[in-house]
C-alpha cells in the first residue's frame, strides 16, 4: 500500500498539477476544495496533508488549527504565496509541520512530501522501485543501484528522479518536452525545453551502457521522447 496524501487546495489547475506529481512519485492521492472537507476526510489515516493558505470558507490556518485539536497528527505542509518570515511564523504556529511558499517546483513539493512521509514513520515503503536496464531506483533513498552484482551504486537529485519518475510512469509513450516540462517541473518555474534535453541526457550518462546510441531513452526528432524500461 502506497502512501495516502490529503490535498485541500481549491485553485483547480494547483491541485491537479500537485495530484499529478504526487501519483507519478507513487503515492495514492486525495484532493478536496474546502477546508471543511478536508477536516471530515483528515480524520481517516492519511500519511501527509498538503494544505493550501488560502480557500474559501474556513482558510488553511483555521483548517491547521483544528485538526491539531482534534489530535490529528498527520504530518501538514501548508503552501501559500506568502513568503514572508511572518506569515511562515502564523502557519508553523498554527501547527503546520513545514511550510511552501508559492510559486515552488513540483520536485521540491514531492521531495517535501516523501521527506514529511519519512519523519511521520510510514514503514511502509513510499513508492516503487524504478527499473532501467541493470538499474533499480529506489524513489525514497533516490539511490540507484546496479542489479547485475558489480554494487556499483549512484544518487540521483530530486530533479533527476522526478524526470525519471515521469518517464517510467509513461514508459512506451510517445512525450513532447513540453509534456514533460508541465508535470516534471511544474507550472511556476520557467526552464526551456532546452533544460529538458539537458536532463535527459543526464539520464543517459548514468544509466545508458552507450549514452551516444542509447535504448532507454529515446530521441524522436521533432516530437520529443519516449523511455523504454
Ligand atoms: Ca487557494
Amino acid at each position: 500500500m502506497s502512501v495516502r496524501v490529503l490535498v485541500i487546495e481549491d485553485e483547480k489547475l494547483v491541485a491537479d498539477m500537485v495530484r499529478l506529481n504526487l501519483e507519478h512519485a507513487g503515492f495514492d492521492v486525495t484532493c478536496v476544495d474546502r477546508g471543511e472537507d478536508g477536516i471530515a476526510r483528515a480524520r481517516e489515516a492519511f500519511d501527509v496533508i498538503v494544505l493550501d493558505w488560502m480557500l474559501p470558507g474556513l482558510d488553511g490556518i483555521d483548517v491547521a488549527k483544528q485538526l491539531r485539536r482534534e489530535h490529528v497528527a498527520t504530518p501538514v505542509l501548508m503552501l501559500t504565496a506568502r513568503g514572508d518570515v511572518n506569515s511562515r511564523v502564523t502557519g508553523l504556529d498554527a501547527g503546520a509541520d513545514d511550510y511552501l511558499a508559492k510559486p515552488f517546483a513540483m520536485p521540491e513539493l514531492v521531495a517535501r512530501v516523501r521527506a514529511l512521509a519519512r519523519r511521520a514513520g510510514a514503514a511502509r515503503p513510499l513508492g516503487r522501485d524504478i527499473v532501467v536496464a541493470a538499474w533499480r531506483i529506489n524513489p525514497d533513498t533516490r539511490e540507484a543501484r546496479r542489479a547485475d552484482g558489480s554494487g556499483e551504486r549512484l544518487n540521483l537529485t530530486e530533479t533527476e528522479l522526478s524526470l525519471l519518475a515521469f518517464l517510467a510512469s509513461h514508459a512506451g509513450e510517445v512525450l513532447s518536452r513540453a509534456d514533460i516540462l508541465e508535470t516534471a517541473w511544474g507550472m511556476d518555474r520557467a526552464p526551456t525545453e532546452r533544460t529538458v534535453d539537458n536532463y535527459v541526457m543526464r539520464l543517459r550518462k548514468l544509466f545508458e551502457d552507450d549514452p551516444e546510441h542509447p535504448r532507454h531513452f529515446l530521441t524522436l526528432r521533432g516530437v520529443g521522447y519516449r523511455f523504454e524500461p
